[in-house]
Order: C-alpha cells, then structure tokens, then sequence
C-alpha cells in the first residue's frame, strides 16, 4: 500500500477545497478502523463547507479538515481492542462521535452528546482514498448490499428518526424538499402514514418531471407553490422540511405558519 493517500480537504476559511496527501498511520490506534472508501456522497452540509457558508464561519472548525460525512467502504485494519468489524467487512458510515461520559451519553442520548463531533468538521471526514476512524462510525452491512444506497446510511438514519419521533401514523404528511432526506424520508413514511403529499407529487400534478422541478425548486418556484396548495388543500396537518436553511427561508417562515394554522 502506498505511504500516502488523496483527501478532499477544506484547509482555510474561504470558499474552496484543495486535494492533499495525507499520511496512512504506520499503526492504528486500539478503538480505530482503516477504512478504503468505496463511495462518498456529497451532502448539502458538504456544499455548506465548500462555500463556507454563515453558519459553517460561526462553527470555528479546526482547519484543516478532511470534507465528507456520508460514505461506505471496506475495512482493510483494526484496532486491537475493535470489537464489532473485522478486515474485510463492508461498513456504512456513522456520522456522529459522541463522546461516551456526558449525561446524555450515559443515558443512551449519544445523539444528543453535549461534546458530539462529526465526521467532516470536527475529525477528518471520509471524501479520501482512506479513512481512519473510531469503530463507532463505522457499522457493518451485509456484503451483497448496494453499494449507492449504502454510502446514504446516515441521511436514511435522519429521516427514520423524525419519523418515528413525529408519531405521524395515519395521517397526512407534507414533505418538502426532494434532496437525498426528504426522498428516504418518503420511504420512511410509507411505513405508517395514509397519505403522503410532497413536492414530487406535485410536480406529478403541474405535469413536470423530476429534473423540472428540481430545477424549479432552485428557484423557489415549485416550493411557493407546493406551500400555496398545502394552504388551498388543507391537506397536511403535519409537515416536514428538508430544505437548505439559506436558500428557504421564506418557505420555512410559511411551514411554520401552515403548523400554527393545523393545531386544534
Ligand atoms: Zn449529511
Ligand atoms: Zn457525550
């Protein structure tokens, strides 16, 4: 194997990215996996980084950072004290690293660690040949699994939580949004609810097609629509949204008013 390893990474405060070599250790910690990414996937918070958004500027990452969070692959070596995976196993990746001693931690909240990081801002990320990462955010997958659907894991995870934490079961849901989490979060859905409204049907309604109203939402239009007919319909008593918070904030500004106006 060679000394070193490609990696996207994010090295200064400004918009932009830059491929660098990066070391592979001569020896992996006792709780750390070497990984060979087999796919990444770009998330919206990814383009966040890239662009060094407002929110990302008022995070103060430690630069620089390898980009990257939703990814699969397969792990090539481990730890000594790694108890769940072995070389050879396929994983999917975990985002989130919490830190194992804080209240929430010890009373199974991990998501909700008061000292969490993530793969891609706090620790190096996985938009590289390798990563090398805690056993936590690496989980294990059966070998035949997909390898598209596999590298979307952590955004499946996301919308199956707010799912279940939602209790939406028989009735009418909105999603708005056609990004990577409202699509699984539709799946997630069928699950339970009776009906399910969300922009791709009403793209289906105004005769377009996936790309068209992708292309539209980029201009709001398809979402101020959807929202105008949410009102007309009356037809969503519970909504949720998966959209990019700087590109939308008028529509979440209407969501919320469309929630206040649903309450008994
Ligand atoms: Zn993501
Ligand atoms: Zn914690």
């Amino acid at each position: 194997m060679a000394e070193t390893f490609i990696a996207i990474r994010k090295a200064s405060p400004q918009p932009g990215a830059e491929l660098a070599p990066m070391p592979l250790p001569d020896s992996l910690g006792p709780q750390e996996v070497l990984i060979q990414v087999d796919l990444a996937a770009i998330c919206a918070s990814d383009v966040h980084v890239y662009d060094w958004a407002p929110n990302v500027a008022a995070s103060h990452l430690p630069l620089p950072v390898t980009m990257g969070h939703e990814f699969t692959g397969t792990v090539l070596q481990t730890g000594e004290a790694v108890k769940t995976l072995a070389a050879g196993d396929r994983i999917s990746g975990e985002t989130h690293l919490p830190c194992g001693e804080c209240y929430q931690c010890q009373t199974g909240q991990q998501h909700r660690c008061q000292n969490l990081r993530l793969l891609g801002r706090q620790i190096d990320g996985c938009m590289a040949e390798y990563a090398i990462l805690p056993e936590i955010c690496a989980r294990r997958i059966p070998s035949h699994f997909p390898v598209e659907q596999a590298a979307l894991m952590e955004p499946l995870g996301v919308a199956v939580h707010a799912v279940d934490k939602a209790g939406v079961s028989g009735e009418t849901v909105a999603i708005l949004g056609c990004g990577a989490i409202a699509s699984v979060r539709v799946k997630a859905l069928r699950r339970g609810a009776q009906d399910c409204e969300y922009l791709l049907t009403l793209g289906r309604r105004y005769g377009l097609n996936r790309e068209q109203l992708r292309s539209l939402v980029a201009r709001k239009v398809a979402a101020r629509a959807a929202l105008r007919q949410l009102h007309e319909d009356d037809a969503a008593p519970v909504a949720f949204e998966a959209l990019d918070p700087d590109r939308f904030a008028e529509l979440r500004e209407g969501i919320a008013r469309l929630i206040e106006k649903a309450r008994p």
